[in-house]
């Protein structure tokens, strides 16, 4: 029963309550024992995908705040459908998301976040659901991808590369995919 407790206890310290994904705590937890892990295994690279909803205080603004809860409890969803097992989906904060995709080198990471962008704008929503909730507006994402060991060499540079190519991604218009690449300044 104590062992049970205990197990309950971690859950919620490191589940987010709105989405059921995991936290920023366990995101920071499971970063570090991932990239440790890919430096002994070296099996082909961890790509970090740092995503953030576009325009979402617009949406919240038009639609209310449980329009907008209910947006962010199906991005978690879908993340889940689109990602694997062994990938970690957490919410960063408010509306930022992110995907730990171990064993996934920059090109799959590429691929992966392409896949996600896309079904955010077809499929969040079935038609006959966006009838009901009367939304009329797409919701679309923003994604910055950076991998390890090629970007960055430790936890705290790999999300900062992931934080500024999704800046850039934000930039260059918003519901698109964008790789860190050297082009892009670390601050
Ligand atoms: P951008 O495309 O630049 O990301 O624009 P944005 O409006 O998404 O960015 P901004 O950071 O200005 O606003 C984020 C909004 O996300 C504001 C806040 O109300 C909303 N938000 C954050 N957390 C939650 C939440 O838990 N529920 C709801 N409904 N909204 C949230
Ligand atoms: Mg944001
Ligand atoms: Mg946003």
């Amino acid at each position: 029963n104590n062992a049970k407790l205990h197990e309950e206890i971690r859950k919620l310290a490191i589940t987010d309550g709105l989405t059921g994904l995991y936290n920023y705590r366990y995101f920071q937890e499971d970063l570090r024992n991932e990239i440790e892990r890919c430096k002994r295994l070296k099996y082909g690279g961890l790509s970090l995908l740092l995503m953030d909803i576009d325009h979402f205080k617009q949406f919240n603004d038009l639609y209310g705040h449980q329009k907008g809860d209910m947006v962010l409890e199906r991005v978690g969803t879908l993340l889940n459908v689109h990602t694997r097992k062994t990938d970690v989906v957490a919410r960063y904060g408010g509306e930022e998301f992110v995907v730990i995709a171990p064993g996934t080198p920059k090109e799959n990471g590429l691929l992966l976040g392409e896949r996600i962008r896309q079904a955010m704008s077809e499929k969040l929503f079935s038609h006959e659901e966006k009838n009901q909730l009367g939304i009329t507006l797409p919701v679309t994402i923003s994604i910055g991808i950076a991998t390890f060991p090629n970007d960055a060499s430790n936890q705290e540079e790999l999300i900062k590369c992931a934080d500024n190519a999704l800046y850039s991604a934000k930039n260059a218009g918003r519901d698109r995919v964008v790789g860190w690449d050297s082009m892009l300044k670390i601050n």
